[in-house]
This record gives structure tokens, C-alpha cells and sequence, in this order.
């Protein structure tokens, strides 16, 4: 078994951002949460998992579109099948802050690829 550099990638195991955004109190944590077709999405704001979101894309089997740019720039994708019109998720752009500079650097070449937006890190 070979090992690629994506098995050394780590990804968020829990949600984090919106504790910090809202000012929740601690105690009750977000969860990645798995849904239909296997993916996880956040228990908060419903966006599916970077990492799985990765994978449909480098796998060309979800596509992305619709985004709004309600707070000043495409806070979020709806995320569809590359096959026929199903729904699988959306995914909010929030949760890129949450990943490790590896994981973005594996990511946002996707992302911008599927969007047309070019994601970079301050
Ligand atoms: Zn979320």
C-alpha cells in the first residue's frame, strides 16, 4: 500500500467557527455530521465537509453553482450531482478558515478550479 501525501492531511474533526462567530457559550459541541450518500455535513449551517467535498470534486461527480454574494463575497456553493440535478449540500466558505495550511493548500486548488474563484490564505 503506497502512502499519498493526502493521507497526511489533517482535516477538522469538528466544526469550530461558529462558536467563535455567535459568542456561544461552551459546552454543547458542533458536529460533523454524516447524511445522505455518506457525506458529512456541519450540524450548525449544514455545509458538507471540505474534505468530502474534495473528493466529489476531484472525482468529477458534484459540480458547484449558485452562489450569492449576500455578505460581501460567495459565502457559500450549492454543491449538485455532475450526474442528472440532485441536491447533495452546500458548502459555506466559513469552514475554510477552520482547516490546517495542508488541507487548504490541498483544497483550494479544487475549489477554485470548480468555481472560478481563486482562494488564498492572509
Ligand atoms: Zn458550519
Amino acid at each position: 500500500m503506497s502512502e499519498s501525501t493526502e493521507s497526511k492531511i489533517v482535516w477538522p474533526d469538528v466544526p469550530t467557527i461558529h462558536k467563535a462567530e455567535m459568542r456561544l457559550p461552551g459546552g454543547e459541541v458542533d458536529e460533523w455530521k454524516v447524511r445522505d450518500g455518506g457525506l458529512r455535513h456541519c450540524d450548525y449551517c449544514g455545509s458538507i465537509h471540505p474534505e468530502d467535498l474534495m473528493t466529489l470534486l476531484q472525482t468529477g461527480k458534484a459540480k458547484l453553482s449558485g452562489s450569492d454574494w449576500k455578505y460581501g463575497f460567495p459565502h457559500k456553493f450549492y454543491v449538485s450531482s455532475a450526474e442528472g440535478c440532485g441536491h447533495l449540500g452546500k458548502f459555506y466558505t466559513r469552514h475554510l478558515i477552520e482547516l490546517s495550511p495542508e488541507a487548504f493548500d490541498a483544497f483550494a486548488p479544487v475549489l477554485s478550479q470548480a468555481c472560478g474563484i481563486k482562494w488564498e490564505r492572509d
